[in-house]
């Protein structure tokens, strides 16, 4: 085992929360360290960039995917009373799972942190809504994020950075059917530029966004926060899989970690404080994993909450078609949303509220013989015809909504498997409720209300129901009660001094809106405690 110096802070992860704590705290003179399991990747060897990129795309997911449909070989197990359909989707490297994600950046509104008090179901944040807003601002300038203030349920706020993208034919196509049944179709704020920056094109819509965006476009932790940690100082290592943290003899304070390199050599970070950010499951994963005979159920888990509560919205997409060509493989993949059905009301049969985004998902025309051709076997004329009548014709829209889980609903060691390192495999055990199911015959109801309204036909299920992979949370909740909590309202572990966690498994609650912006929010918000704890304030941006 090797063992380097003591540092100030030790990030575990360098995706979407970690990238911004290195950052805002390198930035201001804390020696900081972040030890990332995946390898960098460049933009040259994003498959976007390479004329035949729809051949490619399964190798970016392949890079770093650890979804086991995708052939990576460190697997999640499925725990066997859960939603078979539930897929984990994300990525292994640095920037995280912001490297082919859609960029889908709405705030939460106030009623979201209520939902206890208003509802009676899932939990109360322990912060205020307007702890949030500074963050909000200050995360939306250094991403550059793009949005106009169409919207009329978004929450007081200030313009956005830079103007909004603007709409596509197809979303514009679907707007037309928002119009007609009263909805606020408006323009989807996204951590995308639509203004050049220095190093990064502006969007160019080339509709590409999930499989890595060659212009730059994409706000993504590698090209904003993570260079702006490099640059001050932060010392990004790659390859490092953190297997556990070390805590002192007294068992009362956290005083590094060890991580494994790629040839299976143990290393020890010694750190005055350790940062969490390996996402909603492999944050719980590593804190069972640090037990000790003092601590068996694992790291600063005295509530037995450590993996519990996990969470990830519901979902639902309608596919539909339309005479004419609306070319939704143009445009970045969300480029539109709805949110009248966002707040939760009592008049409704379920808790809670959700989402529509209006989507450019189609990919090129690799993708779509594919997908929706090749199976009929046609040759010559016919296939000419099919592919000029199908083609740029097809649109889907999707609706993201609240999952309110239980403690059975939950993140643990699988207690036979292990991956290449020879560390336990994390289960995922994930189930929908009443509330969930009600939500989602809701939610198919209107997205075929919409897509109608459009003039689409035609019109079939994409996801009929489940959880979204993607947006993994609240397996370490954060609150004030350290019997009901993992965690304190600045991301500080009850149990462990130094011991912070500042990924989504801090969500009490899913809330409607896509989590990455609160993430980041919420890592700025840590951050800044952080340094104010030390008589310190974040840097001016
Ligand atoms: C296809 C897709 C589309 C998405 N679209 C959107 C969207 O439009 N809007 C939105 O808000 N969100 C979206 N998301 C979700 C978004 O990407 C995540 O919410 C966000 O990246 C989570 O941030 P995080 O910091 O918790 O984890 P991540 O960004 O996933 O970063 C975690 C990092 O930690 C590393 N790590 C984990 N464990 C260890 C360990 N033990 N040692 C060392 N390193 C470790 C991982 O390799 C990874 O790089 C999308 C996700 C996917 C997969
Ligand atoms: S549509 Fe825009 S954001 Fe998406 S990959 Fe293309 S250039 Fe990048």
């Amino acid at each position: 085992m090797t063992s380097d110096d003591e540092v100030d802070i030790c990030v575990v992860g360098s995706g979407a929360s970690g990238s911004v704590i290195a950052a805002e705290l390198a930035r201001i003179g804390y020696s900081v360290v972040i030890l990332e399991s995946g390898q960098a990747l460049h933009r040259e060897a994003i498959p976007t960039a390479k004329p035949d990129w729809e051949h490619r795309t399964s190798d970016f997911y392949r890079s770093g995917q650890t979804d086991p449909s995708f052939g990576q070989k460190d697997p999640v197990v499925y725990g066997p009373t859960g939603d078979r359909r539930f897929r984990v989707s994300r990525f292994r490297g640095v920037g995280g799972s912001t490297m082919h994600y859609e960029g889908f950046y709405t705030r939460i509104h106030p009623g979201d942190i209520h939902r206890r008090r208003d509802t009676g179901m899932g939990a109360d944040w322990p912060i205020k809504y307007a702890e949030l807003t500074p963050h909000y601002d200050r995360v939306e300038k250094m991403l550059g994020v793009s949005g106009a203030l169409d919207n009329r349920f978004e929450p007081e706020r200030p313009a956005y950075p830079n103007p909004a993208i603007a709409m596509s034919c197809a979303v514009k196509q679907v707007k037309v059917g928002c119009d007609r049944l009263g909805l606020n179709a408006a323009h989807a704020p996204l951590a995308i530029i639509s203004r050049p920056a220095p190093g990064r094109g502006s969007c160019n819509f080339c509709g590409a966004c999930w499989f890595g965006c060659m212009q730059g476009a994409i706000s993504n932790a590698s090209q904003t926060y993570i260079p702006v940690a490099v640059r001050h100082g932060a010392r990004l290592v790659t390859g490092a899989t953190v297997s556990r943290v070390t805590v002192d003899r007294r068992g009362r304070r956290a005083d590094g970690v060890e991580y494994l390199d790629d040839n299976g050599a143990l290393h020890k970070v010694r750190a005055r404080r350790v940062v969490l950010c390996g996402n909603g499951i492999e944050t719980p994963r590593l804190l069972l994993m640090s037990s000790r005979t003092d601590f068996p159920d694992g790291l600063a888990n005295e509530s037995g909450l450590v993996g519990r509560y996990f969470t990830a919205h519901c979902h639902v997409s309608l596919a539909g078609s339309f005479d004419h060509r609306i070319n939704a493989y143009k445009g970045p993949n969300i480029n539109g949303m709805v949110q009248d059905f966002w707040d939760h009301r009592d008049d409704r049969d379920f808790a809670g509220g959700y989402v529509i985004a209006l989507r450019n998902a189609e990919l090129g025309p690799y993708y779509h013989y594919h997908r929706h051709v090749r199976k009929r076997g046609l040759f010559g004329e016919h296939l000419v015809s099919r592919m000029q009548n199908s083609f740029g014709h097809g649109v889907n829209i999707s609706a993201y909504g609240e999952h309110f889980s239980s403690a059975d609903d939950r993140v643990d060691l699988d207690p036979v498997r292990t991956d290449s390192k020879g560390l336990p495999v994390p289960r995922v055990t994930i189930r929908q409720g009443d509330n969930e199911i009600a939500m989602q015959q809701h939610m198919r109801q209107k997205l075929d209300d919409i897509l109608q309204a459009s003039g689409a036909h035609d019109i079939r299920i994409i996801t009929a129901s489940g959880n979204l992979g993607t947006h993994l949370l609240g397996t370490c909740r954060m609150g004030s009660d350290p019997k009901t909590s993992v965690t304190d309202a600045s991301g500080k572990t009850h149990q462990i001094e130094g011991l912070y966690i500042a990924d989504g498994s801090l969500f009490p609650t899913t809330t409607p809106a896509n989590p990455t912006l609160t993430i980041q929010a919420l890592a700025t918000r840590i951050a800044h405690l952080i340094a104010r704890g030390d008589g310190r304030s974040l840097a001016t941006i």
